[in-house]
């Protein structure tokens, strides 16, 4: 079963939640596909056995052929690739390797060459976990071809965590993309519940089965709970603000690992969401 961890925004607990459900279970893996800010590596403190690089192409213009007709900058929808008016200018950075240019190009001035745009770390948490996490390089626009990278080394695995990208963009939709079921954290304030609606609007586009966690739920106000009764939408718990909790997250630490409060809310998020056998 795959279960994305996703949230309107960054900073409201949906690193928290996805690392602390990890601890939480017994058999899983877990991947950070948030790869421009990873940071649960930060509080799994896991064993890294492998690392790899991940490639990108894009375009190597050969100058004797191109005949500067501009299709290629027509085609580009991301100003990677500008005919100008002596050469063939391509911005490496900006390109996506969606492998257009060089299809509509008339006499084949286009091939593509390799370029490493990020890293995947494989780590292992105690004896049955499994972390694997994708770092982008700085300056890369996309991290879309990580994010499917890490899901496919991990398509097998019988329960499987997926720490999202916050937002809606590219990123985020790739990393939810065929899950069973994904859970929204949010926070209870007006920012907190528009970014929230966003993401629901994603989900129900993208047609997958969401529940919310509430986190903070003490602060702000109820707006966020009427929103979700009168949309239907399940509330799988609510996780007080507590400032010893704010202290163990800055001291890198699991929640799990020192409240009990906190072991029994993840346990019953995992039964509603996975079942009795998993909790
Ligand atoms: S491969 Fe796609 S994104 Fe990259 S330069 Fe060509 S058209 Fe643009
Ligand atoms: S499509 Fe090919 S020939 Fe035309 S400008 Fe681009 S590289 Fe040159």
């Amino acid at each position: 079963m795959k279960i994305a961890i996703l949230s309107g925004k960054g900073g409201t607990g949906k690193t928290t939640l996805s690392v602390n459900l990890f601890s939480s279970l017994n058999k899983v893996t877990l991947i950070d596909a948030d790869v421009e800010e990873p940071n649960s590596h930060l509080f799994l403190k896991g064993n890294t056995y492998h690392e790899e690089d991940i490639n990108k192409q894009y375009p190597v213009v050969d100058h004797d052929l191109c005949t500067l007709c501009g299709k290629c900058g027509e085609f580009c929808n991301f100003n990677a690739i500008i005919p100008a008016k002596k050469k063939v200018l391509v911005f490496d950075d900006l390109c996506h390797d969606c492998g257009g240019c060089k299809l509509v190009c008339p006499t084949n001035a286009i091939s593509y060459t390799d370029k490493a745009i990020g890293k995947i770390f494989y780590q292992s948490v105690g004896d049955n976990k499994q972390f694997l996490y994708g770092r982008l390089t700085v300056g890369e626009v996309s991290g879309v071809r990580i994010i499917e990278y890490l899901k496919n080394v991990t398509k097998k695995e019988e329960v499987l965590l997926i720490d999202s990208p916050p937002g809606t963009s590219c990123s985020t939709v790739a990393a939810i993309e065929g899950s069973d079921y994904c859970i929204i954290a949010a926070e209870p304030t007006p920012f907190g519940l528009s970014d929230m609606r966003m993401v629901v609007e994603l989900l129900r586009e993208q047609k997958l089965d969401f529940g919310v966690v509430v986190n903070k739920s003490n602060l702000g106000n109820d707006d966020i709970y009427k929103y979700l009764e009168e949309e239907g939408i399940e509330l799988l718990e609510n996780i007080d603000f507590r400032e010893e909790f704010a202290k163990i997250i800055a001291r890198g630490e699991l929640l799990v690992d020192h409240s009990e409060y906190v072991r029994n809310i993840m346990n019953s998020i995992i039964k509603k969401v996975l079942g009795e056998t998993y909790a």
